[in-house]
């Protein structure tokens, strides 16, 4: 056997991606191989390097799950072939999640392995549903139990009548919600009087999370009448009462809500993290990816004079990033950038810039081509300067002309990626809009306008989906939103993530 192989089991948490620990973060961008199922919240795949080798082995509409025994048999071949594998698993391995069978697999097969704790469901569901576990004078004990028993699998029965009779104790049950009427019913057969507290909660920690709570005899009425469904959490036990007064998650201004981002570049985690932190589900559509391709006759040709430059200019992060690469492969400090004003346009960007410790001398309030161009024609520095505008294939031309003709800039076009469309038809985000839609869709700029309004026949709605309102960053977007026949709902008070969310909050809170 190879001597590197190793395999990593690790905890994903119960969704919300701020629950995942660093130890997880760090091992997902070192795998050679990721494993992961059903209930992993799919962004962490995006922490993996680019070489890493993906394997889903969860149920997918219409598909069964990969059998157990071939997922194991998959962990110890790669590991035998020499690869760093992460087997990720929602909640924590070992909490219902069959960590342990794979880890004995392991151990049998010689191959080494580490397990990495994660949040387990219950916890998160108690946190986010306002249900604490223990409560000092009421509730002394916590179970943790499985409400799943195929009598044809042969797995050990839970003994329900003996459970109803634990006096000040917290039941929290995995996997109950197929058989939760039969459950009550047995708790309450072994003693437990019907009006015990319980709840249930389902997706915890998501924006999409729900709960109900009710007597336990009334709780399998209550979750049909609300229609929730697994993957939930059920709680019984005196602890429930206390849910109104510490509840904090369900009380945040866009929880229940819907909204629907575009992905068209980079600096989009940071407007889906301010969403969520205020409980909104999240959902991106990924409209646009950006492809690196840089142009090497033009770089070679701009860096081997860099000194005779005035300005460079920047219209994304990714462009910032990849142009610091490849500059400090040519040149191994940053005083070689000599004399070079930056100008920058968008929030992220300019982040990206001064993550370089470099002053941005021009920046426009409005994330526009045209605006950029203004104000570097308002810097009155352009006249027979040479300028380098970096950038992909959206959006050029307009900069480009403007500096040239208005500020009789030299203009060099230093191309270092290239955004092309995702194709939506089999894409599950989009799935996932044309099924449900959304409370509000946000655009951030008139290009993420231009490509909604570009894939507009494959986000169609199904009936009975959400029709969502439309939210823009400012006067150029919610323009580029009327040229495409859509209605602005409502607009940012000034350019920004932060005033974009706080107008969708007005909206919506209304
Ligand atoms: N290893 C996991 C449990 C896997 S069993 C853990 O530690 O959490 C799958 C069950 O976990 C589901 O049927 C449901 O009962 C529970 N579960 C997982 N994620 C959940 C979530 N976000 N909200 C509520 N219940 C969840």
């Amino acid at each position: 056997m190879a001597e590197n192989g190793m395999v990593y089991l690790v905890g994903a948490g119960p969704g919300d991606l701020g629950l995942v620990t660093l130890r997880a973060r760090e091992l997902i961008g070192g795998a050679d191989v990721l494993v992961y199922d059903y209930l992993v919240h799919p962004d962490l795949v995006d922490w993996c390097r680019a070489d890493c080798e993906v394997i889903y082995v969860g149920k997918k509409a219409g598909f069964h799950a990969v059998p157990q025994a071939d997922i194991e048999k998959l962990l110890v071949d790669r590991a035998a072939g020499g690869k760093c594998v992460v087997r990720l698993k929602g909640g924590d391995p070992y909490v219902f999640g069959r960590g342990g069978e794979e880890a004995r697999t392991l151990a049998a097969a010689g191959i080494r392995f580490e397990v990495v704790p994660g949040v387990t469901a219950v916890l998160a569901a108690g946190a986010y549903a306002g249900i604490p576990l223990t409560q000092r004078n009421t509730s002394s004990s916590l179970v943790l139990v499985t409400g799943h028993e195929d009598p044809d699998k042969h797995e050990l029965q839970v003994d329900w009548p003996r459970l109803g009779a634990l006096k000040n104790t917290t039941l929290a049950i995995y996997m109950g919600m197929g058989r939760l009427r039969e459950i009550m019913t047995q708790l309450q057969a072994g003693g437990m009087a019907p009006d015990t507290p319980a709840a249930v909660v389902q997706w915890a920690s998501l924006g999409r999370q729900r709960s109900v709570t009710a007597k336990v005899a009334e709780l399998a009425d209550a979750v049909e009448s609300a229609g929730l469904k697994a993957p939930a959490i059920i709680f019984v036990g005196e602890v429930v009462t206390h849910q109104q007064a510490v509840d904090w998650f369900e009380h945040l201004p866009l929880f229940g809500r819907r909204i629907a981002i575009t992905r068209t570049r980079d600096g989009n985690s940071a407007l889906r993290e301010k969403l969520e932190h205020l409980g909104a589900e999240v959902l991106e559509l990924p409209l646009i990816q950006v492809v690196p391709e840089v142009n090497r006759d033009a770089l070679i040709e701009i860096f081997s004079e860099l000194g005779s430059y005035d300005w460079v200019v920047f219209t994304s992060a990714r462009g910032v990033r990849v142009f610091f690469e490849q500059f400090f492969k040519a040149y191994d400090e940053i005083r070689n950038l000599g004399l070079l004003r930056f100008a920058g346009v968008g929030e992220a960007t300019v982040r990206a810039i001064e993550h370089y410790h470099v002053k941005v001398e021009c920046q426009p309030e409005v994330a526009t081509a045209d605006a950029l161009a203004d104000a570097l024609i308002a810097t009155n520095s352009l006249e027979s300067a040479k300028v380098i505008v970096v950038t992909g294939n959206l959006n050029r031309d307009t900069l480009v002309q403007r500096l040239e003709q208005e500020g009789h800039a030299i203009v060099d076009c230093l191309p270092l990626y290239r955004t092309e469309k995702v194709a939506l038809g089999d894409n599950a985000a989009a799935e996932d809009f044309r099924q449900r839609g959304a409370d509000a869709v946000l655009f951030a700029s008139s290009s993420a306008v231009e490509a909604f309004a570009d894939q507009a026949a494959d986000l169609a709605l199904v009936d009975g989906a959400t029709r969502p309102l439309a939210g823009s960053m400012g006067p150029q977007t919610s323009e580029s939103l009327r040229k495409v026949g859509l209605t602005v709902d409502f607009e940012a008070a000034e350019p920004g993530l932060d005033a974009l969310v706080t107008a969708l909050v007005a909206r919506l809170t209304d």
